[in-house]
């Protein structure tokens, strides 16, 4: 019998040593752990609509309870299909070219399994939402961040250097993500500059990639334009979305893909092999969902453009620079006026003094001192919920 080692050999991969576990989530922990008001993680503390919770009740009496075919069910890929022709006017077929994942988390990761190689680099915009980083890494690819540079003036928007985005292209870059409307900056892509990239992605022979889940949650008449609805994107174009943040069902993790077929193809595949398929009664009530009035949409919109103005002046008044969001349901701030260390040192104030959780600026750079002056804050919440990060935010004491 060979001798038992004391020592435990080291049974980490090297993948997992490059990232940390998401602050986002941590900070929705930390939340519960202070009795915080949780204006961190981005979900909705208020009810899914009810018509979709009975559409998911149905489908579990009526015994939809086993696996759905792996790439998604017949119906919810069909209605998929028809909200794309719908809202962007691109033709899709759902047969080849919609994969429904387990969320769009799930979409993000299987789509980057599935078309990187080592040695590929995927353009990512910075501030970026976390989980771009480590699904780049755990896909083999190396991620290389352009910078959103912050409005110059009270309501501008964030913008990006032209120059600074082609020197990221080159041989060996495979993608790039776009989000938009995008988590954390609030930016809406506009069309100029999504023509500017898919350019540049014509030029190098390079995918877009494009998590498109705040679509329908825009403000003061922006516009979402799906990157794939662009002449000479439709082969090149892979669009993640969901339904966590439309039909504010976080929790429920179903989201998918529409690419080109052949991409498809290598998509289902890893997506079967990671988690065989998103929960099937689910599925149903996302058919149900994605059939709802246009109404419902303009209504979404409006509700969380009424949020965004119940919080921001708030978070004016406490003393934050506040970048006004075009779209999605973030609202980013500058803290200097505090003089806090860090971004760090800030929100943990807030979360254990104050009773109010947010998302250090830090978690959405690769550099922690990009953001050391950052602070997020999400706005899918009741009024009271908002109402009460206000009232003990007006505690906190200016520099
Ligand atoms: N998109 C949400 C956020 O940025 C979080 C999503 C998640 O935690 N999976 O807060």
């Amino acid at each position: 019998m060979s001798e038992v080692s004391a020592q435990p050999k080291h049974f980490l991969s090297d993948r997992v040593s490059h990232f940390t576990e998401s602050v986002i989530r941590e900070m929705t922990r930390q939340a519960m752990l202070h009795n915080a008001v949780n204006l961190a993680q981005g979900f909705p503390d208020f009810p899914a609509p009810a018509e979709i919770k009975k559409a998911a009740q149905d489908a579990i009496a009526a015994d939809v309870n086993q696996y759905a075919i792996t790439w998604g069910a017949k119906n919810l890929r069909g209605a998929i299909a028809r909200q794309m022709q719908t809202w962007q006017g691109v033709p899709v077929d759902p047969e080849t070219q919609v994969t429904v994942c387990c969320g769009s988390t799930e979409a993000m990761i299987s789509t980057l399994m599935a078309v990187c190689n080592a040695g590929d680099e995927v353009v990512i915009f910075e501030p970026y939402y976390e989980n771009y980083g480590p699904d780049s890494i755990l896909s083999g690819a190396k991620p290389r961040f352009v910078k959103l540079r912050p409005p110059q003036t009270p309501h501008g928007e964030w913008t990006f250097d032209e120059h600074e985005l082609r020197a990221a292209f080159h041989k060996h870059t495979k993608a790039i993500v776009v989000n938009t409307p995008n988590n954390p900056t609030g930016k809406v892509f506009t069309r100029p500059e999504l023509e500017l990239i898919r350019d540049l992605c014509v030029e190098f022979d390079v995918l877009a990639i494009t998590d498109e889940i705040y679509e329908h949650i825009l403000y003061d008449g922006t516009q979402h334009i799906s990157m794939a609805s662009l002449d000479g994107m439709q082969d090149r174009t892979i669009t993640i979305n969901g339904m966590s943040k439309t039909y504010s069902v976080t929790g429920w993790r179903v989201g998918w893909t529409i690419a080109p077929p052949k991409i498809t193809d290598a998509i289902r595949k890893v997506h079967d092999f990671l988690t065989v398929g998103a929960p099937a009664p689910l599925q149903e009530a996302g058919a149900a969902a994605l059939s709802l009035p246009p109404a419902y949409y303009l209504n979404l919109a409006e509700g969380y453009r009424k949020r965004r103005d119940r919080l921001v002046p708030a978070l004016e008044e406490a003393g934050f620079q506040c970048f006004l969001p075009r779209g999605a349901y973030y609202v980013m701030t500058d803290i200097s006026v505090f003089g806090f260390a860090d971004d760090l040192a800030l929100t943990k104030y807030l979360v254990k003094d104050i009773g109010v959780a947010a998302v250090p600026g830090s978690s959405f750079y690769r550099d922690p001192r990009d953001g050391a002056r950052q602070v997020r804050f999400a706005f899918c919440k009741r009024d009271e919920t908002l109402d009460e990060a206000a009232r003990r935010l007006r505690k906190l004491r200016r520099a």
